[in-house]
Order: C-alpha cells, then structure tokens, then sequence
C-alpha cells in the first residue's frame, strides 16, 4: 500500500517537475508552514561549554529512530586541539536540522512529504509522500538532510517526534546526554528550562543572515582570538 502511493506521488511529481504545479504546491507547503500558529514552538539548545565529545547523543538517536549505519540524523563536530600541551582542549559543536521557521526544504518540497508540523514547529518528512527528488537535499543551507538507504526516503532529526515524543519523553539526544549540555523545549512557554537557558546565556544561530529563522540555539565554546 505504502509502496504503491510512493509509486503513484513518483508519477504525478514527474508530471509536475518542470511545470507551474510544482512551485504552486510548493508556494502551498510554504503558506501552510506559515500558518503554523500554536502554543507549542519547539526548539534545542547545545551548551558547548558542557559538551565533552562523548558522542553518547548520536548513538542513543541511532537506536530510537533506527538510524541505519553510514547516514546520521545527528553528528558532533570536533575542532581542534587549541592551546599548548599540556593544556589542550577541543571544541564540540551539533551538526543537525535546525527546524526553521522558514524552511527551504519544505518550500522546494513537490510531493508534500517535507512539512512544518503546525502544532508543534517540528519540520519533518513523510517518508511514504517522498519521491526521493532530493530537492530539499539541495535546498537545506545546512547540509543536513540525506537519503535514508533503508526507506528510499529524505531523512533528518525531527527531534524524535514518531519515538520519544510521542511517548512523552524527550528527544532521545537529550535524555542520553551525560552533561545536560543539551536542552530541549518550548519556545514559547516563559517559565520552560529552555526560555530560562535562553535568557541567561548569549547564544548564536547558524546562517540567520539567510532568513530561515533557524531554531537551533548555540551557547558558543570558543572565545575570542588573541594574537599578540
Ligand atoms: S536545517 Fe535544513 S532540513 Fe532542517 S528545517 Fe532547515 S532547511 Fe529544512
Ligand atoms: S526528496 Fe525531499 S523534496 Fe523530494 S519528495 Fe522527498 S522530502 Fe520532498
Ligand atoms: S551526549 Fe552531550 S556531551 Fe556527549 S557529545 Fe552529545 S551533546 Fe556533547
């Protein structure tokens, strides 16, 4: 069944491609992302300052989400070392989708599989509405989307919304991280842990100059450069 409505959208998305049918439902998927209004607006925080490298959060979203090896949904960035041994250290930063508010790979996206989940801000995909066009792979400024070589489908962190959200836990990252350095919330309930981190701490987002109005927040490791 699954695999013979993947069969059919394959189709009708060739008859779209190249015709105005795409960019009107891509101009629908958009509006229908914009008009995404509700109390929930979720967003992570990843505290490099408490980020050891463990990796433990890569593994615990592997298992939850079935991740299979050689594609990851989540991945820590490792620079360094800086400073003189024995002192040296490095810096861990989180590679994964920033859940825009403005999200290019929904408004590419011919089929509808890519969407803005409208209670929640949660951008997801439909894996049985993809066609694996990978339009949205090329679209994503942040490079984080790939196809997933078990379903065929486009693939990405949807902050574990089909496994540990819809059993009222926290993403799986969150509950193995070993330092708390990562923090997962709503936006817009002043009195969650997330608004409180937020308000405490300075924090950076990655390309904001691209309007996409990311939602993966950055308590930066790195302190400024000083060269005498
Ligand atoms: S980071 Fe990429 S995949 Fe995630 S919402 Fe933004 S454009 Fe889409
Ligand atoms: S590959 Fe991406 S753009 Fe193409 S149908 Fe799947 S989710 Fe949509
Ligand atoms: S589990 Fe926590 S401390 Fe370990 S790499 Fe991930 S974010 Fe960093």
């Amino acid at each position: 069944m699954e695999n013979s409505k993947r069969r059919f959208l394959k189709g009708t998305c060739a008859l779209f491609a190249g015709a105005t049918g795409a960019s009107l439902l891509a101009t629908v998927n958009a509006s229908e992302g914009a008009k995404a209004e509700s109390d929930i607006k979720y967003a992570m925080i990843h505290d490099e300052t408490k980020c050891i490298g463990c990796r433990a959060c890569e593994v615990a979203c592997r298992e939850t989400n079935q991740v299979p090896e050689g594609v990851s949904r989540v991945r820590i960035e490792q620079t360094g070392p800086f400073g003189e041994y024995p002192n040296e250290y490095y810096h861990f930063s989180r590679v994964s989708c920033q859940h825009c508010e403005d999200a290019p790979c929904v408004n590419v996206c011919p089929t509808g599989a890519a969407f803005i989940e409208k209670e929640t801000g949660i951008v997801s995909v439909n894996a049985w509405k993809c066609v694996g066009c990978q339009y949205c792979i090329a679209a994503c400024p942040y490079k984080i989307r790939f196809i997933n070589p078990v379903t065929h489908a486009a693939d990405k962190c949807d902050f574990c919304r089909e496994t540990n959200l819809a059993q009222g836990k926290q993403p799986a990252c969150v509950e193995a991280c070993p330092t708390k350095a990562l923090v997962f919330g709503n936006l817009k309930d002043p009195t969650s842990e997330l608004v409180q981190v937020l308000r405490a701490n300075p924090t950076q987002r990655a390309k904001v100059a691209l309007g996409t109005r990311p939602k993966l927040f950055r308590i930066l490791a790195k302190s400024g450069e000083v060269i005498l």
